[in-house]
C-alpha cells in the first residue's frame, strides 16, 4: 500500500494505491501531515482499508496529484552527499553532513509545472530521496534511527544557482521559490522498502539522461542523517529530510546548462510501481493567488 493525494492545490484529499489501483481515502479523517503520523496514522489507515476497501471508490485517471504528504513543519536538504555530485560542483568531500532549509510553501504536486522565479538564468534540477519521519527524534544513535522514519517519496529539489551561490547568505534562498519541491506521487511506508541504500534515482531533461545514479553513492545514508539531525534539533513526525542529489545537475555541465521555458523534466527512484514517477513541465513565471 501506498499513499498519495489529489484534487486541487491547496484541498486535496487522502488516497491509497493497493497493486496498481488508486481508491480514494475521503473518508479518512485525517490528511496525510504531522497530526497523521504523529497519531499513528499509517496504523490507522490501513485499519480503515480493510473495512472499507471494497467500496471506496477509484481515484479517476488523469486527476492532478498533490504532493503525497501534507505540508510538514520542517524540510531540510542535504547537500553534496553524493561523491560524484561534490566533484561535478568543485567542491571538497564534507567531513559533516551538509545541512540546509527549504521553504515547505515550494511543496507541490510531482506533475505541476515548474515555475521559473522572475529574471532566473539559473534553475537547476536534482533528483533525491526523500525521508519522512514518523516518530519523534532526539538524540538517536544511527543503529535506531530508521525506527523513526515513516516512509520515502520522490522529490526533485529545485535549486536557482544564481541566488543560491552568487548572492551571499546562505542556500536556502535559492532553494525556496514556489515549485522547487514536487513531492510524490507516492509515500511509500518503510517497511515495503527493503534497503533505503539499494535505490536507482534518474532523471531525464527534454528525454535526455541526465542523472542515473544510486543511493548506495551517498556519503552519509539515512540512519545517519536522521541521527546526525536529531543531535542538534527535533525532528517531528511529518518532519522531511531531502536527502541530496547526485552527479548530473545542470550546474556540473560543460558549459552549466539551465531549464528554459518549455522544457520538460522527468525523474523517478527505485521500482516505478511503488514510488511512481514525476514530470513537469518548465513555465515562466506568474502571478499565483
Ligand atoms: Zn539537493
Amino acid at each position: 500500500m501506498q499513499l498519495f493525494r489529489f484534487g486541487p492545490p491547496g484541498r486535496e484529499r487522502p488516497g491509497v494505491q493497493i497493486d496498481g489501483q488508486r481508491l480514494d481515502c475521503a473518508q479518512f479523517p485525517d490528511d496525510f501531515g504531522p497530526d497523521f503520523f504523529a497519531r499513528d496514522g499509517l496504523e490507522r489507515l490501513r485499519t480503515f482499508v480493510r473495512s472499507h476497501g471494497n467500496n471506496l471508490p477509484t481515484v479517476p485517471r488523469g486527476a492532478r496529484l498533490g504532493p503525497c504528504v501534507a505540508r510538514p513543519h520542517k524540510l531540510f536538504c542535504i547537500g553534496l552527499n553524493y561523491r560524484d555530485h561534490a566533484r561535478e560542483t568543485g567542491a571538497t568531500l564534507p567531513s559533516e553532513p551538509v545541512v540546509f532549509a527549504k521553504a515547505t510553501s515550494a511543496i507541490c504536486g510531482p506533475d505541476d509545472d515548474l515555475m521559473l522565479p522572475k529574471g532566473s538564468q539559473k534553475t537547476d534540477w536534482e533528483v533525491e530521496l526523500l525521508v519522512v519521519i514518523g516518530r519523534t527524534a532526539r538524540y538517536v544513535d544511527p543503529a535506531q534511527a530508521l525506527e523513526h522514519v515513516a516512509g520515502y517519496a520522490l522529490h526533485n529539489d529545485y535549486s536557482e544557482r544564481h541566488w543560491q551561490l552568487e548572492r551571499g547568505g546562505q542556500w536556502v534562498k535559492g532553494k525556496s521559490f514556489d515549485t522547487f519541491a514536487p513531492i510524490g506521487p507516492l509515500f511509500v511506508p518503510r517497511e515495503q522498502v527493503a534497503d533505503p541504500q539499494h535505490l536507482r534515482l534518474w532523471l531525464t531533461v527534454n528525454g535526455v539522461r541526465r542523472q542515473d545514479s544510486n543511493t548506495r553513492e551517498m556519503l552519509f545514508g539515512v540512519a545517519e542523517l536522521v541521527s546526525y539531525l536529531s543531535q542538534c534539533l527535533t525532528l517531528e513526525p511529518g518532519d522531511c529530510i531531502s536527502t541530496g542529489t547526485p552527479a548530473g545537475v545542470g550546474l556540473g555541465c560543460q558549459p552549466p546548462t539551465y531549464l528554459q521555458p518549455g522544457d520538460v523534466v522527468e525523474l523517478g527512484l527505485g521500482d516505478p510501481e511503488v514510488f511512481g514517477t514525476q514530470r513537469q513541465r518548465v513555465v515562466p513565471f506568474e502571478a499565483r493567488p
